[in-house]
């Protein structure tokens, strides 16, 4: 199929989450991820996370590298930024637009992935996020991003989550996580949700503020931990720590 942006006949394989936000969930080389789909009995195991073959040329999907690589940047940088849990914490230099033009990115790919990959369906906002991420467009008022660091026990990354059209205060969203952030792009000719002070929407930004918050409190946390405590997650994260132990004894 051709790229769905620009028609070129030449896809190449998009990673749908990029690949580097995939690979800082592992700790070590060769360790194997599992990718868990609502409703689907049979996780999937995998190396690099889900890509789709027919959905992005090179350029196109080159566009949103640079949103990509911006934002894992960034979110590395302020997973160092210590604050009291609950508190709303300074960003420091920030380039709002291009954190939204990323979460228009990674959310636009969605849209137009294929139905066994988590294809979601939030109406014409599709093509609206399209032109936000791919074309250097001005962006309309009906989009805005938010992010919340989630604080696990050490502070690490241990998942990400694919995102999902949500709801907050009566607002439309589509949320996701990467980097042990949440990103709530809003999706809604309303005004922003206001249970985050206005600096923590980032658009036109270049400085602002983020909520840093124990993992527990969100739904992002709160699925990894009881999807970790039951099979069939328990028992391969059960069986890798196994081997682990086993070549570590062999050596
Ligand atoms: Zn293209």
């Amino acid at each position: 199929m051709a790229c769905q942006n620009c028609g070129a006949s030449d896809t190449i394989k998009a990673h749908l989450i990029p690949e580097a936000f995939v690979m800082e969930v592992k700790v070590e080389r060769g360790e194997q991820l599992l990718i868990v789909h609502e409703g689907q009995a049979r996780p999937k195991v995998s190396n690099t996370g889900n890509y789709d073959p027919s959905l992005l040329c090179a350029a196109c999907d080159g566009i949103l590298g640079r949103w990509e690589g911006y934002a894992y940047t960034l979110f590395k940088r302020l997973r160092g930024v210590r604050a009291e849990l609950g508190s709303f914490a300074a960003m420091g230099h920030v380039d709002g637009d291009q954190i939204l033009r990323f979460a228009a990115g990674i959310a636009w790919k969605f849209t137009a992935t294929q139905k066994h990959f988590g294809k979601i369906d939030i109406g014409p906002y599709s093509s609206l996020l399209k032109e936000v991420a791919f074309e250097n467009a001005p962006i309309p008022s009906s989009v805005d991003v938010a992010v919340v660091r989630l604080v696990e026990l050490d502070g690490d990354v241990y998942y990400y989550r694919e995102p999902v059209p949500a709801r907050h205060g009566g607002i439309n969203s589509v949320r996701f996580s990467v980097g042990s952030f949440v990103i709530y792009l809003k999706t809604d000719k309303r005004p922003n949700d206001r249970t985050m002070p206005p600096e923590c929407w980032l658009k036109g930004r270049s400085e602002g503020k983020f909520l840093i918050a124990p993992a527990e409190y969100f739904t992002e946390g709160k699925l990894h931990r009881e999807l970790a405590m039951k099979d069939p997650v328990r028992r391969f994260f059960g069986d890798m720590r196994t081997r682990k132990q086993t070549r570590t004894q062999n050596k």
